[in-house]
């Protein structure tokens, strides 16, 4: 990528980094919170065998900002980098390179080979992912991290897993679960969930059912999986339903569906009349004729005995189809249930791999999808088919490939969580969700419907099984919990280093004399990332204490996806083995879109690459725009990034605070003013300063209750009107204070009140944009005998405010209003719509209600340019009168000199600065013009003029003038001359 130049923000950023690392600024933030209470994050390990991408900023944001935070609070905030390692991701990726799909043709590249070079590629992009959360300012150790692929970790996932099952909750089971025949694996029901996608087009068949004994009577049923038609065991019907014999014009045939359905008939345009109707249990017993026989030599005398015959079942439904259902138990839910209950052959007519291998040949060895078409063909060959069209519906897809998925009636490993429901959401009730609505509404009824957990998975690159069965009775097994109780059964000179498959499926062991093997799978890496919160301290094993006295973490925080997954198997490990919640605290996070609307897309490229961002607007600004979002971080919906947004709320916010302690150490640096030595809040008579001090204090009451209750965007909403009004009413009002040449005690007093409001914004800020708030500490703070980083600082503590500040805080409100609304007047007047100049100073402005008090109507007087400030407040009665504002607009001739000479004063500061002074230069002064109205005016308000444009004395020698010009002020010309005093 070609280098961008790095903006001056990005620069310093990059250097306060370099600082943190020499003066091991991280490390110092945890070592002195060492012995204090402890703040448990919970991170959810990304994978390191992709990039991070842009949409990972928003998490990354959240959780750091928190952590920081949280340490500033005093706490004790270990953070530790870990990485997901497992799973079908990785192994994608290594199929890929090596050019290989599917189970069969790993195992013929070999296990060995191809475990190896699965744990060759998960560090693949380990340096890329610190780097930039590195460059992001997340303070994390990456070195001492962990990873789920470690020994240690495995060993506590197998001691869970012993757990569940001496709780009795892990049992074996031929269940119907959703399957991807491209990974060759089963979902759990939470991986199907992220999968299911609207409007798939498939096909609608009808097929034809004849009876044994009458095969002109027909059972009519319907089918959207032509492809298990081969596996048809039986039909199904609803025994209180009625079902209606029609006779077809057409070709004289009867059929037989259910009464509720005959619209079936009436939308094809048939013609029939009905012969009968009789109740679904009538029909129970009847044979059909099976499309396709039963294979041969598979199933016993029973089983073949009791195919292809009608029964009865809850399952049915009267809303679509026919009323007659299609049983291929192999590959459904309630079919197994009902083929289970009846005894009934488990034809199965798709492999593993989803490829056809029973029925029509033409059929044979296609993808389970493209046999449809094949059936439906041979269905019509046969004369079976009534109608095949196709039709859309909702149908699940696996999250990983995108394969379509089936259902298949596989032997897999559940965890029996439909068992401990009630007690989860028990241990559920005290988590504080933000937003809310999640608590009881996604989660909540994700909880009441808990289902048992699939957790085997019948592939190759995760933590094995540890359950080794025996040879001869399956239902006889041993889940062991330690590498020492696998030594035990299997003999200590057993190799452990390394517990993936291929090593570990080769340690058996006999015991009493039976043959005890490993069974095959691996285990769901949700599984393992659910087991973080304890396996990364390799619990019980190691830090046994210190991990159960903080077995539920503080805070977590992931997408909205991860409530149905990360989030959902910690609390189903916690509650099983600790019967605690896994969290106290989550943040949903919202979803990052591209500024049209759509989503981040590598392809479209509509969002900027993170080195982009980095360089030219910073981390700092890219941190405090997401964060600040409620969408973002309050309400888990979906925000925009929009570029030029973000380049506003850097200069609005980041760029104002910069000015505006650039101003305070040009002047306090020229006056030699002294840096305190504590952070202690300043004595303060003048009004303007008491105002912003009790505005600092309602902003740190604001933001710490804001991010007590985890709701971001409020904690940083507030810092940025603070800001704003740091800079743009007590800086400004408050200029003159500062420019003023002698030192007196409201210089002072000015001094200190903003240096104690600037080293608190930028210790408010501190979590959000940890960079600029360090570098504003680090200039404000120097001599001054505090801490060298505002991380290392105590967070501002929580002054409830008083009547007296409320009323402080509500006068200047209404000062501010009654200044604004003056302006408004003075812009636009009712009589003549003239405007007229802020310059020039008019004589009365009355506002309605209470007086505020002579210094606020001295701000007024100011601000609006008017000599005298009056309120109508007469009596008790006037409060109630609706807030208004007049202004007297008679210009006197005394009035319109003294406009003429803060013309004057302007055109001089203009002089200044384009002879390039400095501000705080002292000048002399010389001045001419031809008309008696400036030159008057001039005279009249000379100590004025002097004293604004810091004019020490008259320039005698206009020889000597460093600068001259000559412009007009009210349409007359005037000549200035100035020299450096
Ligand atoms: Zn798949």
């Amino acid at each position: 990528m070609a280098e961008t130049k790095k903006t001056p923000v990005s620069e310093a950023e990059e250097q306060t980094i370099e600082l943190w690392e020499s003066r091991g600024t991280f490390e110092k933030s945890i070592a002195q919170r060492q012995s204090a209470e402890a703040f448990i994050f919970n991170d959810g390990p990304p994978f390191a065998n992709g990039l991070p991408h842009f949409g990972h900023s928003l998490v990354t944001g959240i959780k750091d900002g928190i952590l920081r935070y949280k340490t500033m609070r005093g706490y004790y905030v270990p953070r530790r980098n870990g990485w997901d390692c497992h799973g079908l991701p990785v192994e994608f990726a290594i199929e890929k390179e090596f050019g290989i799909s599917g189970k069969k043709q790993i195992e013929e590249l070999g296990i060995e080979k191809f475990n190896s070079a699965c744990r060759d590629s998960i560090f693949k992009y380990k340096a890329d992912w610190e780097t930039f959360l590195t460059r992001y300012g997340r303070w994390s150790d990456y070195e001492h991290y962990y990873a789920t692929v470690d020994r240690d970790y495995t060993e506590s996932v197998w001691w869970i897993l012993s757990e569940i099952n001496k709780k009795g909750l892990l049992y074996r089971g031929l269940k119907s679960v959703p399957y991807c025949p491209r990974c060759a694996t089963p979902l759990s029901n939470f991986e199907l969930n992220e999968g299911y996608k609207d409007n798939v087009s498939d096909p609608s068949v009808f097929a034809l059912f004849p009876l044994k004994d009458d095969p002109s009577t027909k059972l009519l049923a319907w089918t959207t999986t032509p492809w298990t038609l081969p596996a048809n065991a039986a039909l199904a019907v609803d025994n209180k339903a009625d079902y209606a014999f029609v006779k077809l014009k057409s070709d004289g045939s009867t059929l037989i569906l259910a009464k509720d359905r005959l619209d079936v008939l009436d939308l094809r345009d048939h013609d029939y009349s009905v012969s009968k109707t009789v109740k679904g249990s009538e029909l129970v017993g009847l044979r059909y004729e099976p499309l396709y026989p039963l294979p041969e030599g598979r199933f016993d005398g029973q089983q073949t005995k009791n195919a292809h015959q009608v029964f009865s079942d809850a399952s049915v439904s009267l809303e679509d189809g026919t009323g007659i259902l299609h049983v291929a138990p192999r590959y459904g839910e309630t079919d197994l249930a009902l083929g289970q209950r009846e005894n009934l052959p488990l034809v199965e007519s798709v492999d593993s791999s989803g490829h056809q291998i029973y029925g029509p040949s033409e059929a044979l060895g296609k993808f389970f999808k493209k046999a449809d078409e094949y059936i439906i063909a041979d269905l019509t060959h046969k004369d079976r088919l009534f109608a095949a069209e196709t039709f859309t519906h909702t149908y699940p897809f696996c999250w990983r490939c995108d394969t379509p998925l089936m259902y298949f009636a596989t032997s897999t490993w559940f965890v029996e969580v439909s068992k401990v429901r009630e007690q989860m959401i028990r241990t559920a009730e005290d988590i504080n969700w933000v937003p809310a609505n999640i608590k009881n509404g996604r989660w909540g009824k994700w909880l009441e419907g808990a289902r048992d957990w699939a957790i085997s998975r019948n592939r190759y690159w995760g933590a094995p099984m540890p359950i080794w069965q025996n040879v001869d009775e399956p239902n006889d097994y041993i889940v062991v919990e330690s590498i020492a109780q696998l030594k035990e059964l299997a003999g200590t000179d057993i190799k452990v280093d390394d517990l993936h498959r291929p090593f570990i499926d080769e340690i058996s062991f006999i015991k009493d004399g039976k043959t005890y093997k490993r069974v095959e799978e691996v285990l769901d890496c949700w599984f393992e990332s659910g087991s973080m919160p304890v396996a990364q301290y390799h619990y019980p094993f190691d830090n046994k204490e210190e991990t159960e006295k903080h077995l539920t973490a503080d805070f977590i925080t992931e997408g909205l996806d991860q409530t149905r997954l990360w989030f959902y198997v910690q609390h189903v490990i916690s509650t099983i083995l600790f019967d605690k919640p896994a969290f106290k605290n989550v943040i949903v996070t919202g979803i990052i879109m591209a500024a049209d609307g759509q989503k981040l897309s590598k392809r479209l490229k509509n969002y900027p690459p993170t080195e982009d961002v980095f360089d030219i607007e910073g981390a700092d600004a890219w941190r405090l725009y997401l964060l600040s979002s409620t969408q973002a971080t309050e309400t888990a919906d979906y925000m925009r990034f929009d570029r030029p947004g973000l380049t506003d709320l850097k200069r609005n916010a980041l760029d104002t605070m910069s000015n505006s302690v650039r101003f305070f150490k040009t002047y306090s640096g020229l006056d030699n003013w002294q840096t305190p030595k504590t952070l202690q809040e300043p004595e303060a008579s003048n009004l303007l300063d008491r105002w912003i001090l009790v505005r600092t204090e309602q902003t740190i009451e604001l933001s710490t209750k804001s991010v007590e209750s985890y709701k971001i965007a409020h904690a940083i909403l507030p810092i940025f009107d603070l800001v704003d009004d740091m800079s743009n009413w007590y800086i400004r009002r408050s200029r003159k204070r500062f420019w003023k040449s002698e030192n007196d005690t409201d210089k002072t007093e000015a001094y200190n009140t903003l240096w104690y409001v600037l080293v608190r914004i930028s210790q408010l800020l501190a979590p959000w944009a940890p960079f600029i708030s360090d570098k504003i500490w680090n200039e404000l703070t120097q001599g001054s005998g505090l801490t060298d980083s505002v991380h290392l600082s105590d967070w501002p503590s929580v002054k409830e405010p008083n009547t007296a500040s409320l009323k402080l805080l509500d006068n200047m409100l209404k000062a501010r209003k009654v200044v604004e609304h003056g302006l408004g007047l003075r812009m636009f007047s009712s009589d003549t719509q003239q405007q007229v100049k802020v310059r020039q100073p008019l004589k009365t402005l009355t506002y309605s209600g209470d007086r505020l008090g002579e210094d606020y109507e001295n701000i007024i007087a100011e601000e609006v340019n008017v000599k005298e400030v009056k309120s109508t407040w007469s009596d008790e009665k006037d409060r109630d009168m609706p807030f208004k504002v007049w202004i007297d607009k008679e210009i006197t001739p005394e009035l319109k000199a003294e406009g003429v000479a803060r013309e004057l004063v302007r055109a001089i500061q203009n002089a200044r600065k384009n002879a390039g002074f400095n501000v705080e230069d002292r000048i002399h002064l010389a001045f001419e013009s031809q008309t008696t109205e400036l030159t008057g005016a001039f005279n009249q308000f000379n100590d004025t003029i002097y004293a604004e444009t810091l004019t020490t004395a008259e320039l005698a020698n206009r020889e000597e003038a460093e600068h001259s010009e000559t412009v007009k002020v009210d349409g007359q010309e005037v000549t200035i001359w100035l020299k450096r005093a």
